[in-house]
């Protein structure tokens, strides 16, 4: 294989998946990332990175975004699946739509992408996923039984995958951070900040870049003998 390896990065223009994209891109990999909208990815292609159009929630994106990358013969060698939105409600008031609009983008999502880019790492003969998943999985959150459910459902695709494909030295990973400033977690930051930071040892919300270190060393041939873990970030709020 070249020397240097494509990363495509789900959910780019902003957040988290934007600072993974933006460390990978440093770190010299060629870095492919995607938004929901024409102005995210025009956001993705002013920092230097290639960007798509995806939407996980609609199965005709998906379709013509990979008929894109295929046309452009892209050798995905490193995925992270990072895309992620929230439809908080309590169960008895989770509406259908609520429930599987976060089932598609999660973990539909990340089963999808996988599925594909699989088919390329088999061929290179070496590999690295990276799903994140949140601390929610372990931990449950009133109001997010959704969003916990399918991030659970991610850390054991995660395991089952890795199990699959570790002979052809590629490795599947989760990475579950806890509160990170983004603007996921704004709103939670004005309501429970103080309850919050009584729950963190480490007494403040994450960083982004914080996240994207982490995955970059998962990325990286440092971390050739880690597969099948979920890796938690998350200043000691869940340990
Ligand atoms: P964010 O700032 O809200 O960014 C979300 C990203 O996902 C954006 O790039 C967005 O694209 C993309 N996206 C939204 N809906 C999508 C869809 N239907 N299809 C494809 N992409 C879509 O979120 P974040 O806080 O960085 O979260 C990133 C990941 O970390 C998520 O999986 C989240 O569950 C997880 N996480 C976050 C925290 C936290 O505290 N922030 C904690 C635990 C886990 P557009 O810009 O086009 O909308």
């Amino acid at each position: 294989m070249t020397d240097i390896k494509t990363a495509l990065i789900t959910g780019a223009s902003r957040g988290i998946g934007n600072a993974i994209a933006r460390e990978l891109k440093d770190n010299g990999y060629e870095v492919l990332g995607t938004a929901t909208s024409d102005s995210g990815v025009k956001l993705i292609q002013d920092q230097g990175i290639g960007g798509y159009v995806l939407d996980l929630n609609s199965s005709d994106s998906l379709v013509n975004f990979w008929d894109q990358i295929e046309a452009e013969n892209k050798n995905i060698s490193v995925l992270i699946n990072n895309a992620g939105i929230t439809r908080d409600n309590i169960v008895l008031r989770m509406s259908d739509d609520e429930w599987s609009d976060i089932m598609n983008v999660h973990l539909n999502g990340t089963f999808q992408l996988c599925k594909r880019a699989l088919k390329m790492m088999l061929k290179s003969k070496w590999g690295r996923v990276i799903n994140i998943s949140s601390a929610s999985a372990s931990i449950g959150n009133r109001g997010q039984s959704n969003y916990a459910a399918a991030k659970a459902g991610v850390e054991a695709f995660t395991k089952s995958l890795a199990k699959e494909v570790g002979k052809r030295d590629i490795t599947i990973n989760a990475v579950a951070p806890g509160f990170i400033t983004t603007d996921m977690t704004e709103q939670n930051k004005g309501v429970n900040a103080e309850y919050l930071m009584k729950e963190i040892p480490l007494g403040r919300f994450g960083e982004a870049e914080e996240v994207a270190n982490l995955v970059n060393f998962l990325c990286s041939s440092k971390a050739s003998y880690i597969t099948g873990q979920t890796i938690h970030i998350n200043g000691g709020l869940y340990m």
